[in-house]
């Protein structure tokens, strides 16, 4: 057992010539809610698409549950990624369902090609998770027959029914109307009291309050300030986020 679910450790990343991650430090501990905020274009997404395996890190390490997930140029077979990647499930602002699926198969699909589960498994877990998210009655309506607050409802069951060890949000919300807004928050929140442990990117800053055990805050690669929500807030240290605070206040 190790206490900590992500680790990591000096993370750095280079597109080009441009070094976009200067070397970030972050432990999330089991259960732990922590919540990334900051200006556009510093750098908030790619920590989790290097936890989740979307980028390649240039230098540093992750560590999901005490084993080693991203290191550096290392070249991952698939299959093994695959894999991996179902240890933790990531919700994005764009929900990217597959538009000829219903709900139902939209968050059956992964469970069978990755996890391999049968049909009727699948069918089961994908039941259970749908009505968690209040979408019960809506499990054989297609993505545009859906409005955007249950289609991101459907992602997020879609990343659930993984049954993964820690879930990550990039945005999850900003891509909606505000009166969708509540409903899909709503349910993060109750999975955060169940004891999910999650890192959440948002520009929800009542949300983030709420939810979050900690605040980081990054601006321009590297992680500027980081701690408990009211501390974080009402007592912030450095003048970038004390200018950010302001702003989004
Ligand atoms: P944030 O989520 O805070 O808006 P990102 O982590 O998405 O920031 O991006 C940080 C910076 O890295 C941005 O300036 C962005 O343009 C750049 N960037 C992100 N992904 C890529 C990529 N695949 N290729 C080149 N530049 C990228
Ligand atoms: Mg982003």
């Amino acid at each position: 057992m190790c206490d900590a679910m992500i680790e990591v450790r000096d993370l750095r990343k280079s597109f080009g010539s441009n070094e976009i991650l200067k070397g970030i430090n972050m432990t999330v501990k089991k259960g732990e809610k922590v919540v990334i905020i900051g200006p556009s274009g510093s750098g908030k997404s790619t920590p989790l698409r290097c936890i989740n395996f979307l980028e390649i890190p240039t230098s540093g390490t992750v560590k999901i549950d005490g084993h080693y997930f991203a290191k550096p140029n290392e070249k991952l077979n698939e299959k093994h990624v695959a894999a991996l990647r179902t240890e933790i499930g990531m919700v994005f602002q764009r929900f990217n369902l597959f538009p000829t699926m219903t709900a139902l198969e939209n968050v059956m699909a992964a469970q069978m090609k990755i996890r391999k589960k049968s049909k009727e498994a699948a069918r089961e877990t994908a039941e259970k998770y749908l009505k968690k998210v209040g979408l019960a009655e809506r499990m054989n309506y297609y993505p545009s027959q859906l409005s955007g607050g249950q289609q991101q409802r459907v992602a997020i069951a879609r990343a659930l029914a993984m049954e993964p060890k820690t879930m990550l949000f990039d945005e999850a919300t900003s891509a909606l109307d505000p009166e969708l807004v509540g409903e899909v928050l709503n349910v993060i929140r109750e999975l955060a009291e169940e004891g999910m442990t999650m890192v959440l990117v948002t520009h929800e800053m009542k949300f983030a309050k709420e939810v979050g055990d900690r605040i980081i805050f990054m601006d321009g690669g590297i992680i500027v300030e980081e701690g408990h929500p009211k501390e974080f807030f009402h007592n912030p240290k450095e003048e970038r986020t004390k200018t950010f605070i302001k702003k989004v206040d």
